[in-house]
């Protein structure tokens, strides 16, 4: 394990630009190794004596929460066919889900369950599946979700199947990425048109009621989503599904790409709906970042966010940024995106961060972002397949040297044919974290979630130490029990460390 960082951190001083050395860099050792209990010690020995055959390690480490996902993506794709198959849908010649009746040159999707080398087909038209190693798979990512869309429009069926994904990787919370009310912000973006005095653009939104009336169509989705989930799963018969274990919040997608009245209808209704109903907490903007349009308006998506933020102050915001590489953008536009996201955009945490030292002074930012504890959600697999980013010219390391808060996420598993158990695994072998860190990690994964109420632990844990808050110093007292009753988040985090105990024992036996 030694040996592993000591390799990644020299590989990392090597990678760094010209005349900048590794010492230069690292303002301190972060997260500074930590005491360790007996348990966690015979767990950490017990992981390091099987390297290449873990078993259900990965599977079974409680992993805390999924901060980073989006539903249509993380739908297992085999799931996603079955959809298809039972809406009738028909797949057309570019491997697309289409609307029934099946035309000429068009299959029905239920023959993809009885004819293997179609079902094939479509497995590998949907996901990465197949994928030739070492090639950009970034266009036929991206792809994917054309293909599918037309079999997603049962989001209640599909968060049954990423909350019991999630279950069994022993996760407890999902913060999950959809688009509310889709159609009608859309429509209302064109009637409203664009406006570049933005508190008279969102005025004119709200006029005659008309975003509200869009928060109302969005909670109904959800209400009717919550009601297809738990019919789904069981939850509300004798035996309900784990699933309906997992603690699930939503995140809007904005959708980046498009003309800038809908960008900023699709944040306006967000941020809103995140404000008057609970189950919603954040938005993030999505589609590829280095999109024609993405690119020549991100400043101005930037200013629209901070604009509503002061709109809207209680919803969360975070953001994909920086989730670019050299030669796919030009080198401008790996200079600022993090930066004007988190300074400009508001947001409290990053989605990806691939290009962190690319940014002009990135390590101001780097230092500002522990500061303010801005964590990055980093989906290592979605990072190697989608940029081709991985090892040491990922900056995961980076991140954590300066003490940024980092949680794991997955991305769009369904299409990386992947879980959360993976990219713990992959954490590891790459960066040669022990359990004590994979363990904090999982930590991290709750604690940064946009999960209201206090926290179990003392402020900025990643780099102060997980230690427990005044109250629940003496774990059994009614002071303790009290905080746990009264704070979602801090219950999930207790319960975990529960998990942990659970963990532990079946390790350090
Ligand atoms: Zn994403």
């Amino acid at each position: 394990m030694l040996t592993a960082t000591a390799l990644v951190a020299a590989a990392l001083a090597a990678s760094l630009p010209a005349g900048q050395t590794a010492r230069a860099a690292a303002p301190e050792a972060v997260p500074p190794p930590r005491p360790v209990t007996a348990a966690e010690a015979r767990t950490a020995a017990w992981l390091e004596a099987h390297p290449q055959q873990p078993g259900n390690f990965f599977r079974e480490l409680p992993k805390g929460g999924d901060l980073h996902n989006h539903l249509s993506g993380a739908v297992q794709t085999e799931y996603l066919i079955q959809l298809a198959a039972d809406d009738n849908l028909c797949i057309d010649a570019t491997t697309t889900a289409v609307a029934p009746p099946c035309a000429t040159g068009t299959r029905p999707a239920a023959d993809a369950l009885t004819d293997a080398a179609f079902r094939q087909k479509v497995i590998r038209a949907w996901s990465m599946q197949d994928f030739p190693q070492g090639e950009s798979g970034h266009d036929h990512f991206f792809a994917t979700f054309g293909k599918f869309g037309a079999a997603t429009s049962h989001r209640g069926k599909m968060l049954a199947d990423v909350a019991g994904t999630a279950a069994a990787q022993n996760q407890s919370y999902l913060e999950t990425m959809v688009s509310p009310a889709s159609a009608g912000a859309r429509q209302l973006a064109t009637e409203v048109g664009w406006d570049a005095d933005l508190a008279a653009l969102h005025g004119k939104l709200l006029a005659g009621g008309r975003l509200d009336q869009l928060v109302r169509e969005a909670k109904k989705e959800a209400d009717t989503a919550d009601a297809e989930f738990r019919d789904t799963a069981g939850c509300m018969t004798a035996t309900p599904r784990p699933a309906c274990r997992i603690t699930v919040r939503w995140i809007s997608q904005v959708s980046r790409n498009s003309v800038p009245e809908r960008v900023f209808t699709q944040i306006a209704l967000g941020l809103r709906l995140a404000e008057r109903d609970q189950r919603f907490v954040a938005v993030n903007l999505v589609q590829p970042e280095d999109g024609e349009i993405s690119l020549r308006d991100y400043r101005l998506h930037m200013r629209m966010l901070n604009y509503l933020h002061g709109v809207y102050p209680d919803a969360h915001i975070t953001l994909h940024a920086g989730e670019l590489v050299p030669g796919l953008v030009k080198p401008e536009d790996l200079t600022f995106h993090i930066d004007d996201a988190v300074r400009t955009g508001q947001a409290e945490r990053i989605g990806h961060g691939v290009d962190l030292v690319q940014e002009t002074d990135w390590r101001r930012l780097a230092r500002d972002m522990a500061r303010r504890q801005v964590a990055v959600e980093v989906p290592l697999t979605s990072n190697a397949q989608i940029l081709q980013v991985e090892g040491v010219d990922h900056p995961f390391p980076v991140y954590r040297k300066y003490g940024v808060p980092v949680v794991l996420s997955t991305d769009d598993p369904g299409i990386s044919r992947g879980d959360i158990g993976q990219e713990y695994r992959r954490a590891a072998r790459t960066y040669g974290l022990g359990y004590p860190e994979l363990k904090d990690l999982a930590r991290a994964s709750l604690e940064y979630a946009f999960l209201p109420g206090r926290s179990l632990w003392r402020p900025d844990p990643v780099r102060q130490g997980w230690r427990p808050v005044r109250e629940c110093q003496a774990p059994q007292s009614e002071r303790c029990a009290r905080l746990l009753a009264n704070n979602p988040k801090a219950r999930l985090e207790w319960r975990q460390e529960q998990s942990f105990r659970t963990f532990e024992a079946r390790y350090s036996g």
